[in-house]
């Protein structure tokens, strides 16, 4: 098999990964996207319940609404706000339908290297194609072969922990009964129960930190006791709560300003200045968070910790990667960084860099594109099997 035969293979079937095989798809260019999970958007999916602070005209990209144009899809008003749930069944789903058998579900990418050479070896190493390790959802193991990966993973499975160094704080594993690292859905009776009538602290102080806050001084009005703790690393300052009504995504401003009137309000006390060290198990079982500066807070009953993601590389350990020490996104990938909203940092530009063929630069997404040139030797495409048999069109 000859590298034009090879797939490029998009890992994630998320806004970015999809938006990325649309791309493709324009280029003539056959993407293989394999998802973790059983559907398009599967980590969008888990925050279904939280609108987005950006318009439905932000968040559908140009490729994929051609793509989508024949199957008499319509785009939703580009002036609403889609919750994550509408996101996904409105528009990423539909797209991934789309691609038809280009995205393989239920398929999750457990290691990529260059065929033949691990990390160290040079000898030969820009000349040969790409190998994916992959786990089924069935248990399976299966190894296929690619002409450049595009790693649209995301970030959602590894998100920041309590501590504030970015590692654990002492005792934080052993609670995490009492701890969750996503937004809760308060709507949903069995969630709300858990915070209700309770104390929680909230740690972060990002969007998703000010969504908490929000929805839990809405319980608060109805649910006597309902109180959060919000715990900040910095200090209050203007900027805290965002740009509020100037902030050049109004929703975003809106949240800020939401949060600010949970602590107007006596819903949320702000602790500043306060960096989590340790967790404490209580002899009732509530949990004490201790900073590093000593201070001890009173007891709360539940910890939301929102304190942002990271990228999980663990399955790109064998490739030679050139990230950002900071960001840990490719330094040579992708439009400029811009600072929000986080979707358009990933969001593939009309005409990405390198694109026109596509080994000669790089396409955009989380990492660098990773492009062999080479002819698949004659016994690693005898063990292309499950592409061929796919009947993988090229
Ligand atoms: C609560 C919340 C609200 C947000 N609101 C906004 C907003 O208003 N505006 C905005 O622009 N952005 C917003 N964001 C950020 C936005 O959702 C992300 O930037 C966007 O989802 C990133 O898309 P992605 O495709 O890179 O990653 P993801 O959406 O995380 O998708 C990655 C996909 O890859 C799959 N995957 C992961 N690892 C593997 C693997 N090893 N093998 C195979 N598949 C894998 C996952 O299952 C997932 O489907 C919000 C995020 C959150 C959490």
């Amino acid at each position: 098999m000859s590298e034009q035969q090879l797939p490029v293979v998009v890992i994630g079937a998320g806004p970015v990964g999809l938006a990325a095989a649309a791309h493709l798809v324009e280029r003539g260019i056959e993407p293989l996207v394999l998802e973790a999970g059983p559907a398009a958007a599967s980590a969008v999916r888990e925050w279904s319940h939280v609108r987005l602070f950006s318009t439905w005209g932000e968040v559908t990209d140009p490729a994929a609404e051609k793509l989508l144009a024949p199957t008499g899809w319509t785009k939703p008003d580009a002036a609403t706000y889609p919750s994550g749930g509408d996101w996904a069944e409105q528009y990423l789903q539909p797209l991934a339908d789309a691609l038809g058998d280009r995205v393989r579900y239920g398929t999750q990418v457990t290691g990529v290297s260059r065929t033949g050479r691990d990390r160290i070896v040079d000898a030969d190493r820009e000349s040969q194609p790409f190998v994916l390790h992959l786990t089924t959802s069935d248990g399976r193991e299966e190894r296929l072969f690619a002409r450049a990966v595009i790693d649209a993973s995301g970030t959602w499975t590894t998100p920041g922990p309590a501590g504030a160094s970015g590692l654990p704080a002492l005792g934080e594993k052993a609670v995490t009964d009492r701890v969750t690292y996503r937004v809760p859905d308060l709507k949903d009776p069995a969630v709300r129960a858990r915070y209700a009538g309770r104390r929680t602290a909230v740690i972060g102080s990002g969007a998703s930190a000010f969504t908490a806050l929000a929805t839990l001084a809405d319980v608060a009005q109805e649910e006597p006791g309902t109180h959060a703790v919000w715990i900040l690393r910095r200090g209050i300052s203007g900027s805290t709560f965002g740009g509020g009504e100037a902030d050049e995504l109004p929703a975003r401003g809106a949240l800020g300003l939401a949060a600010k009137a949970a602590v107007d309000n006596g819903h949320a006390d702000a602790v500043t200045g306060f960096r989590t060290e340790a967790i404490e198990r209580a002899e009732d079982e509530r949990l004490i968070l201790v900073g590093d500066d000593g201070r001890r807070l009173d007891p709360v009953d539940e910890v939301i910790v929102l304190t942002g993601f990271r990228p999980d590389l663990s399955f790109l350990s064998e490739v030679r990667l050139g990230l950002d020490e900071r960001l840990q996104a490719p330094t040579r990938a992708g439009a400029p960084h811009r600072p929000q909203p986080a979707l358009l940092r990933h969001r593939l530009p009309a005409r990405p860099q390198g694109a026109v063929p596509p080994r000669a630069g790089h396409l955009p997404g989380r990492h660098e594109v990773l492009r062999p040139r080479p002819h698949l030797p004659r016994h690693d495409r005898l063990r292309a099997g499950p592409l061929r048999r796919r009947g993988h069109r090229r």
